[in-house]
């Protein structure tokens, strides 16, 4: 049987002057904004934020210069996304451009769609949606059934995408159509395209809202969308291959365990607060050892992990049990915070720790499906086990 291999890897040196820049400017953007609002971290869209981000060289820091970017190490990259996200900023609007679909098109793309896109994406000005998952098609990519026909000049689509984060505010969506059915085989006939959310006639953004009453994610229909020939990506029938390896770029980074930070930071205040001996009532201080012993753990975890992809080798097996133990992680913060500090969650009024206890309470179930639910992983560890 294999086994999983998570060398240790530390920062080097040199990135603690980055992570005092980071750290100065983030004090000063952050300043008012409400720990409620930090809570939703890369859920939370601010596109000025994001240029502010791009001209400090902070978005497509490992990517060619050639394209905007500032061919800096993953580790670089690493402290950035670390700092971003335990201080709660809105990164949301250049997330998945900066971390899935600039490095997609830049593997798969063009280099027309390169030279077009990357730089502006860069600079915090272009923003992307993912269009995977349908009605019938989640976990099972392969059922995808939105059509994309070919015509004159490019291509017809037809049919429905469903969650598509932040297709509200998309420049363009990477959609995963199928130009071709061969009721034999799902997996090939299916394509990638790049689609120009902004200027395409027979596209309709309808926002769907979660648990907390946001509206992150949509449901988007297209009805005979034209998609020009060249903004397909990569090959045609290529699609599903090109699609395995988008989704490892999402697997493993800090925000597989630090989505649910800002509460464990709140829970710290809120103990702080109540003085005296409160840290120890309740076995408080031995509970926040525990989620802090486990937080180093996976940032580790998550380490190695980095180091791995920064040597070119391909830890998908350790992306995926980081992903899986990271929202074990956070989906239990609510419980043991509520367990702790015997408040109950509000909604829209109350301490900044019971906003954002009420904000998770709602919000984590869902972490365990996006980029992959704990069912599909563990299927892909086991595998990777050879258990399978
Ligand atoms: C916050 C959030 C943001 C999202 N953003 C996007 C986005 O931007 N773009 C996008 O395309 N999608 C997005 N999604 C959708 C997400 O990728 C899907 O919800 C997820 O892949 C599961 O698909 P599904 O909802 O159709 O559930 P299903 O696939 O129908 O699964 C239902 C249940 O069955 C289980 N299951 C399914 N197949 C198997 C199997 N083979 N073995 C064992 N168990 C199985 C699943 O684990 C799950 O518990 C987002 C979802 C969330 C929650």
């Amino acid at each position: 049987m294999q086994a999983f291999r998570f060398d240790l890897c530390e920062l080097p040196g040199e990135t603690k002057g980055l992570r005092d820049d980071v750290r100065a400017f983030l004090a000063k953007e952050l300043a008012n904004v409400p720990a409620v609002t930090r809570a939703q971290t890369w859920s939370g869209s601010d596109p000025e934020f994001s240029r502010k981000m791009g001209a400090k060289g902070w978005i497509a820091m490992t990517w060619p210069k050639k394209y905007g970017g500032h061919e800096r190490s993953a580790f670089d990259r690493y402290v950035v996304l670390e700092e971003m996200l335990a201080a709660g900023a809105p990164v949301g609007a250049h997330w998945i451009g900066d971390r899935q679909s600039g490095p997609l098109l830049m593997r798969f793309g063009t280099e027309e769609q390169r030279q077009k896109i990357l730089p502006r994406v860069a600079k915090g000005e272009c923003y992307f949606c993912i269009g995977m998952s349908e009605p019938d098609s989640g976990s099972d990519l392969a059922a995808t059934r939105t059509r994309a026909e070919k015509v004159e000049g490019g291509y017809k689509v037809n049919g429905t995408k469903l969650w598509t984060s932040g297709a509200h505010t998309a420049h363009y969506m990477i959609g995963l159509f199928r130009t071709h059915l061969d009721p034999q085989n799902k997996h090939a006939g299916l394509t990638q395209f790049l689609v120009d959310m902004k200027t395409t006639d027979g596209i309709t953004v309808r926002p769907i809202k979660d648990l907390a009453g946001k509206s992150h994610f949509n449901e988007v229909v297209f009805q005979d969308a034209f998609v020009p020939d060249d903004m397909m990506v990569g090959t045609e029938g290529g699609g599903w291959n090109q699609v395995t390896a988008e989704l490892a770029f999402e697997r493993s980074g800090p925000e597989r365990y630090l989505s649910s930070f800002i509460l464990m930071v709140e829970m710290i205040r809120e103990l702080e607060k109540r003085g005296g001996g409160s840290f120890d009532e309740r076995g408080g201080a031995r509970e926040i050892g525990r989620l802090v012993a486990h937080l180093v753990t996976l940032r580790q975890m998550s380490l190695s992990v980095a180091g791995m992809l920064d040597k070119g080798e391909n830890p998908a097996l350790e992306a995926s049990v980081v992903k899986d133990l990271g929202a074990i992680f956070e989906q239990d913060m609510p419980v043991r915070a509520h367990e702790l500090l015997g408040m109950e969650p509000t909604v829209g009024a109350g301490s900044d720790y019971e906003q954002v206890l009420g904000y998770l309470t709602q919000t984590t179930p869902s972490f365990s499906l996006r980029g992959g639910t704990r069912e599909i992983l563990r299927g892909i560890i086991a595998r990777g086990l050879g258990l399978r």
